[in-house]
């Protein structure tokens, strides 16, 4: 189910496994492909990553609104929004082992990669998962799982602006769920049939769309540098004129250097007023917006920040993933990740598990520490696996409970990037910790 010819995709999906980050869906029944589970590490993690997104987009900013719309919407929806038409891939059918292929991925796009068989024209399949709402039969009413998230923006665009009294320019930002019936699902999160998406969609008058599209393709570009630590790992890819939608005036990808090339990870979109006059069609209500400023009245134009979340928190642990050798000879694998995003923010040990006055007064710093931060507890083995584990999870530090402290109340502290140890009072971690997570 993923592409383990990847060496670095490989070591990484094992290490997710091993260390409860993102486990394969169903494993037990030989596994379902295009289905990922987040385990005890990576579920902290992947939230820690959408709330991350959710307060630097929405919390800290007066003309950004949050919203948590369905799954399944009114099946007019889709028809709308041309998914029901157009959302399909063309695909080419061997014609000995009957397989399906989207021929734009294939490296011989004239022989099947499974039996070297050769192939059928392509064919267009639609990709909307399908699904029936009612229990009678002969009653039931078509629908679709959502393909993607931001339909519900559109759907609530009135009630926002009805129920809030948000003034032009704002946005609707929203994560959830889309689901997508990939032909080629591949490369671990990367292409899923079940992922999540962050989206923001930013409503313009139509004259200022240069204005505000050149903002947030800046402004989604930055927010992303923050977190990764190879900045020559991230990059604008303009669309060409032939991958443009009718309205798009340009649009750009913010793409990441994944092992096997550059990769799309959010799509920032110039949606025109094309959104919100399907819906004022398909509908027959009036979506159009009464600019308070100068009464006039129009259907506002639409900037797109789409991203996904689970390729994104992919991109990411690619990023941190960084094997060192040891000056002992022995290899360190860890998780550079930046501490807002790692799971825990620190670990607590007793140096020794044998020796109860240890093991109660780092039991008594975890509950304190637990209260404000998520932290994570080992009493169990040696210490060069509590840091080895903690390591490979991605928690930057370590605090270490030992014999000294006895005497002089300090404790270890342990630099997952560096390995530096320092030592700090007990009563000074807390506010430590504080400063350096902001
Ligand atoms: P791609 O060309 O890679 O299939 P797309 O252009 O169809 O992506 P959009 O419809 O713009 O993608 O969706 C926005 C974001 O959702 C993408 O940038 C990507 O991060 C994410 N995404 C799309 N499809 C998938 C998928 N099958 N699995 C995981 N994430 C996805």
């Amino acid at each position: 189910m993923v592409d383990t010819q990847n060496d670095k995709v490989s070591q990484l999906v094992a290490l997710c496994k091993r260390r409860g980050i993102v486990f394969q869906n169903s494993e037990i029944y030989g596994g379902i492909s295009g289905f990922y589970d987040y385990g005890p590490v990576g579920s902290q993690m992947k939230r820690n990553w959408k709330n991350l997104w959710w307060h630097d987009n929405i919390e800290t900013r007066l003309d950004v609104l949050g919203i948590d719309g369905t799954i399944i919407t009114h099946p007019k929806v889709w028809q709308a929004s041309g998914h029901v038409k157009n959302f399909a891939d063309a695909m080419v059918e061997c014609k000995k082992c009957h397989k399906r292929f989207r021929p734009d991925l294939l490296d011989d796009p004239k022989k099947c990669p499974e039996c070297s068989g050769t192939f059928t024209k392509p064919k267009k399949y639609n990709i909307l998962f399908e699904t029936d709402i009612g229990v009678i039969e002969g009653e039931k009413t078509h629908a679709y799982l959502r393909g993607e998230a931001c339909q519900n923006i559109y759907l609530n665009f009135k009630n926002v602006v009805d129920s809030t009294r948000i003034k032009i320019p704002f946005g609707i930002a929203q994560i959830g769920k889309a689901f997508r019936n990939e032909i080629n699902p591949k490369n671990f999160l990367y292409r899923t049939r079940e992922f999540e998406q962050w989206d923001i969609q930013y409503f313009v008058k139509s004259e200022d769309m240069d204005k505000w599209y050149e903002y947030w393709k800046q402004n989604r570009l930055t927010w992303y540098q923050k977190f990764f630590n190879h900045q020559d790992s991230l990059r604008f890819r303009q669309h060409q004129k032939d991958e443009l939608a009718f309205y798009a005036k340009k649009a750009f990808d913010i793409e990441y250097h994944t092992p096997w090339g550059w990769a799309e990870m959010e799509g920032i979109h110039w949606r025109a007023d094309y959104d919100l006059s399907q819906h004022s069609r398909f509908s027959g209500q009036d979506l159009s917006y009464l600019d308070p400023t100068d009464n006039s009245k129009y259907i506002p134009h639409i900037v797109e920040c789409s991203g996904g979340v689970d390729r994104s928190f992919f991109y990411l642990l690619l990023d941190a993933y960084t094997k060192e050798k040891l000056e002992n000879g022995q290899t360190r694998t860890l998780l550079k990740l930046h501490p807002q995003v790692s799971a825990y923010k620190m670990a607590i040990f007793p140096l020794a598990t044998n020796k109860p006055e240890l093991v109660s007064l780092a039991k008594k710093i975890f509950q304190k520490l637990s209260a404000s931060y998520p932290v994570d507890w080992d009493d169990s083995s040696n210490i060069g696996k509590k840091y080895r584990r903690q390591d490979e999870i991605g928690t930057p530090w370590c605090l270490v409970v030992d014999f000294q402290t006895l005497d002089d109340n300090t404790v270890t502290i342990r630099h997952r990037d560096s390995m530096k140890q320092e030592r700090l009072k007990i009563d000074q971690v807390d506010s430590w910790l504080q400063k350096k997570l902001n």
